[in-house]
């Protein structure tokens, strides 16, 4: 069984297909995936795709991306909706994004620090998204160090992912490891420890090399994700699917696994 812990089925290209998309990912073995939700209008088509699909999860969280357009008050509105399902694992994708112009540093690390609180205040899981901002978002998670949490999307360098070992941070690696640009990611992947390391699409975005030209990527094609490790690690393709879905469980609830 494979696991994508990080998708988006509720973004254009996958919204209007959910049932197909659902559907196909069973059928490449996928089995179960977490919906991450990004903004506060986002959330309550989040939370109904996980009451239509068994196989769906999810997690809620304000996208760096989105951090200057949410009221002051926006954890409130979190909280709530995290409380309405069992089923949101996670709060996430929060934290620092420095490669675009969408909010400042000051605001985005604001809000990443709000849903810090919120984690460690609800005891759940954190979802990380890490973007040309590795030192700061390392400075400030030092302070956290008991908020277990993923680093979802990795597209670091090998020296950038042991620092995040040394906070004990589990790593999600998407289709990137399979671009030929991408030698450092697969290096970062070499160097993971074994119970640290999650496989995701983070669909629609990133198709894998194998099916890069097929757009919007899908949950299916976190299996191409999955035989990349597997080069990688030397491992088998079922062992790379124990492994990381294992390390999913740990991370999110034994709720994947089942
Ligand atoms: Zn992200
Ligand atoms: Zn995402």
């Amino acid at each position: 069984m494979l696991i994508d812990t990080h998708c988006h089925l509720t973004y254009e290209g996958l919204e209007e297909r959910q049932v197909d998309v659902v559907q196909h990912a069973a059928s490449a073995g996928v089995n179960r995936m977490i919906s991450i939700g990004t903004h506060p209008a986002d959330h309550p088509r989040v939370l109904e795709t996980i009451a239509a699909f068994g196989q769906v999860f999810a997690a809620l969280g304000i996208h760096p991306h989105h951090a200057a357009e949410v009221a002051e008050n926006f954890a409130d509105e979190l909280q709530w909706a995290i409380g309405t399902s069992p089923k949101v694992l996670a709060v996430g994708e929060c934290g620092l994004d420095y490669h675009g112009n969408s909010a400042s540093p000051e605001v985005q690390k604001k809000v990443f620090l709000r849903q810090i609180e919120l984690a460690e205040q609800l005891q759940l899981p954190l979802i990380l998204h890490v973007r040309d901002a590795h030192d700061d978002a390392l400075e400030i998670m030092k302070h956290h160090s008991q908020v277990p949490f993923v680093v979802h999307c990795f597209t670091g360098t090998p020296d950038q992912c042991a620092r995040w070992m040394e906070l004990h941070a589990y790593i999600g690696f998407t289709g990137v490891i399979t671009y030929k640009n991408a030698p450092d990611v697969r290096a970062a992947c070499r160097l993971v420890p074994e119970d640290r390391l999650l496989i995701e699409t983070d669909s629609p975005y990133l198709s894998p090399q194998a099916v890069r030209k097929i757009k919007p990527n899908e949950p299916a094609f976190v299996a191409h994700v999955a035989r990349q490790v597997a080069a990688e690690r030397g491992w088998t393709l079922e062992q790379t699917g124990a492994i990381t879905s294992a390390n999913a469980a740990r991370l999110f609830g034994s709720a994947l696994a089942q």
